[in-house]
């Protein structure tokens, strides 16, 4: 098929990328120039495991452009995936969404064939039918459902696993009115062997925000065990194990430490509280979930002042920048309220991330940057450990103060080692 993806972010490159080694044609439209040079290059406008290789190996099946209208035009079916923010009161912004709807409202103007849209970006319910419906229906004075379809498909890929991810969904979800949609996307992932969920688009698009405010409750909950569990002499990890092997619960996702961060989770549990409270519903167990989040960082600095009481001018290194291991992205990483505490108390920071560091300067320039890991390690007092990059376990910790939101097992060695949770 001839698929254009509308923003080409973590979401929209695998997705594009992912569809083109399934031998479709695929346009990019992004608005961002610098990574339509990069995509046209066949180089990664973003750090992903596997990427650039996929790139290169499809490099005759897919173009980027910022030309809707011609990438709608020679398109069967368009996927959106700009990103979708948050606002300052945590409700989504739909900025992106909005413009996007309003270019391919009028690159469908003239087209003549029926196109499918489909909505992957994570939009709040009654968004595709309220917001975007609307607008492309006002731009290219056509009739939703009957002379272009509307569908949505949300995305649960996870970032630093996008491309697996891609290939090997737990589920695909489907959100559809009318046939020639489901057709279409029945048809794109017709390779696919998972279960595939066919439902109208609102519960489609709930569906993406339950799934991420249960995760997110249940990584608030192991932190919140754990935090008991710490001051109990007990290990949260030994602890998850044991629960884990409940069927009913399933041990994935009982990562105790320092939270999560991530472009997802805390503005999708945010804009659900939002959205309920727009409804007139009062989201308790939501607010827990995220003020826990919000809390659990500090607990690192927290141990640290056990053995560092005062951290001005003290040597502080810190272990990983990333929301997570293998990627670049810090958007909402543990490693920023770690790092404004650590810079409001004085300390002098020296930091580490293999992929991460050139993002994090940008907030952060004042920070010392080092080439490696072992040099934080070298010239710190005390080590902090906020991201599992798996390097990090080859490391010599022997004579150091080391922090470990993330459960390193070999900073163990340290001379004095502390676990968030254990
Ligand atoms: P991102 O910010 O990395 O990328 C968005 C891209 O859209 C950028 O390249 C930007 O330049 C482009 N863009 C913005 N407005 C545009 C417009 N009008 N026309 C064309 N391009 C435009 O976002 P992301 O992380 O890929 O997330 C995209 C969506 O997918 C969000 O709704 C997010 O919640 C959801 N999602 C993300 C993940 C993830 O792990 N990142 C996983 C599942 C779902």
């Amino acid at each position: 098929m001839k698929v254009s993806i509308v923003g080409s972010g973590y979401v929209g490159i695998v997705t594009g990328i992912g569809f083109a080694e399934l031998n479709n044609e695929v346009i990019f439209i992004d608005i961002d120039k610098d990574k339509v040079e990069k995509i046209n290059s066949a180089k990664p406008p973003l750090y992903e495991k596997g990427l650039e290789e996929l790139m290169k190996k499809n490099r005759d099946k897919y173009v980027a452009t910022s030309d809707y209208k011609r990438a709608i035009e020679y398109t069967d079916v368009t996927f959106i995936c700009v990103g979708t923010p948050s606002k300052k009161d945590g409700s989504i912004d739909l900025k992106f969404i909005k413009s996007a709807a309003v270019e391919i409202g009028k690159a469908l103007k003239d087209k003549g064939d029926f196109h499918v849209v489909v909505v992957k970006s994570t939009v709040v319910p009654g968004t595709t039918e309220d917001v975007i419906k609307p607008t492309i229906e006002e731009k290219s004075k056509k009739k939703s459902f009957e002379d272009f379809g509307l569908a949505v498909n949300p995305e649960f890929l996870r970032e630093g696993n996008a491309i697996e991810d891609f290939f090997n969904p737990d589920r695909i979800v489907i959100g559809a009115k009318e046939e020639k949609s489901k057709k279409s996307l029945n048809e794109l992932y017709s390779s696919f062997e998972c279960p595939k969920f066919f439902t109208d688009i609102k519960t489609a698009e709930m569906i993406k925000y339950a799934s991420n405010a249960f995760l997110a409750t249940k990584i608030s909950f192991a932190n919140e065990i754990g935090n008991i569990c710490k001051k109990l002499g007990i290990d949260a990890y030994d602890v998850f194990k044991g629960v884990g092997l409940d069927h009913r619960i399933n041990p994935s996702f009982f990562r105790a430490g320092i939270g999560f961060g991530g472009s997802c989770f805390p503005k999708d549990v945010k804009a659900l509280m939002a959205k309920a409270e727009e409804v007139g519903e009062n989201p308790r167990l939501l607010k827990a979930v995220i003020e826990i989040n919000e809390k659990q960082p500090l607990k690192l600095i927290e141990l640290l002042k056990k053995h560092v009481s005062k951290l001005e001018g003290e040597k502080i290194g810190v272990l990983g920048l990333a929301f997570k291991p293998d990627t670049d992205d810090i958007r909402e990483s543990r490693a920023i309220p770690i790092v404004e505490t650590l810079i409001k108390e004085g300390a002098e920071i020296i930091a580490y991330d293999p992929k991460a560091m050139n993002n994090f300067a940008k907030i952060f320039p004042q920070l010392k940057y080092a080439n490696s890991a072992d040099e934080v390690i070298a010239n710190s007092d005390a080590v902090l450990i906020v991201t599992e990059w798996e390097e990090f376990e080859k490391l010599n910790y022997k004579g150091k103060i080391v922090i470990d939101g993330r459960r390193v097992e070999r900073a163990r060695e340290a001379k004095i080692y502390e676990g968030v949770c254990w």
